[in-house]
């Protein structure tokens, strides 16, 4: 099953081809706001947001953006289908916490979406602990005939960590809630970052065994970048954080691949926060120069994802 997954091209099982597999044609997905907040940033939380949080897109009381949804997606279809050539797209809610609202607000916006002829499915960036039942049986309705997709934000399964980043929730409800997501027909996906102040490696890589021992169909991964404005920027200028090398962050991503299990897609490897904004690290990298750096290690090291894994088939396309 595994060694089908894998693009041997790139050593490890990509969303991109993921989608294709799945859709049999060039899906992108396409960013909307849809004028959310965030628990950790009104008080229901907290009050200051992740450490990492950009606060030039903090807006107190809930952002409202200007666009219809409609009009968003028009325009990042456009982009998408000129530059790439994408025939579907997947819309994703990504600013925010995209399930904090009344559930009708939800199913007002989703179905809205949904509602487009090329769009085959909704992606929903949120919290662990802001995915209410009543969110979550709107989803499983949904998925039922389209293409539905949770990206949680987990971020560190260390809880010290979770705490000394602000995040808000405990590894336990992130748990707890894909506990209450498994068996729902909803494609999840998690969200995960590389170098906090404190984090060795050898944890960074617990996560891929606990990625690779819970029913979650991709992930995201990034390093992590202080942002102009952020708490991060601040403990950056005061010493306290020190940036991971950008041979580091390859090396870790390639370990962490060599242990996630084939069966998980790869949506993300790395961050590209605009150089306008970043603080650090810089690491003069284009995106695709990143992309391939991690491509290339795996290639040099002559390993691809879940290589490490027992039972994983040896042979993978031309590897
Ligand atoms: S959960 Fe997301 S939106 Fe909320 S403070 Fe953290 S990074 Fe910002």
């Amino acid at each position: 099953m595994s060694d089908s997954l894998i693009n041997p091209d790139l050593r490890f099982n990509s969303y991109g081809t993921y989608l294709r597999r799945r859709f049999g044609c060039r899906v992108s997905k396409v960013n909307v706001d849809g004028g959310f907040t965030c628990p950790n940033r009104d008080g229901a939380r907290g009050t200051g947001g992740c450490i990492y949080c950009d606060n030039a897109s903090f807006s107190p009381g809930g952002t409202v953006p200007e666009k219809t949804i409609e009009l968003q997606m028009d325009e990042g279809m456009a982009y998408h289908r000129h530059r790439l050539g994408s025939e579907k797209f997947i819309v994703y809610f990504q600013k925010f916490t995209n399930t904090y609202a009344p559930v009708e607000r939800l199913r007002d916006l989703y179905t809205r979406a949904l509602a487009h002829p090329d769009v085959v499915g909704i992606s929903i960036g949120t919290r662990p602990d802001s995915l209410s039942n009543q969110a979550l049986d709107l989803l499983t309705d949904l998925a039922k005939s389209r293409y539905v997709c949770i990206e949680l934000g987990l971020q560190s399964m260390d809880d010290a960590i979770l705490r000394q980043i602000g995040r808000g929730h405990t590894l336990d409800e992130y748990l707890e809630t894909v506990g209450r997501i498994e068996g729902r027909g909803i494609d999840l996906c998690t969200h995960l970052i590389y170098g906090f102040p404190g984090e060795t490696r050898e944890g960074f890589l617990r996560t891929a065994d606990l990625m690779a021992k819970l029913p979650v169909n991709s992930v995201k991964l990034h390093q992590l970048q202080a942002i102009r404005g952020t708490k991060l920027a601040e403990l950056y200028y005061s010493g306290e954080f020190i940036p991971i090398s950008h041979r580091e962050y390859v090396s870790a991503a390639c370990d962490f691949l060599e242990l996630l299990p084939p069966r998980i897609a790869i949506q993300r490897l790395y961050g590209s926060a605009p150089i306008a904004i970043r603080i650090a690290p810089h690491w003069d990298l284009k995106n695709n120069q990143m992309w391939y750096s991690i491509v290339n290690e795996l290639k040099r090291r002559g390993t691809w994802q879940g290589f490490r894994l027992a039972g994983t088939p040896c042979r993978v396309g031309n590897l």
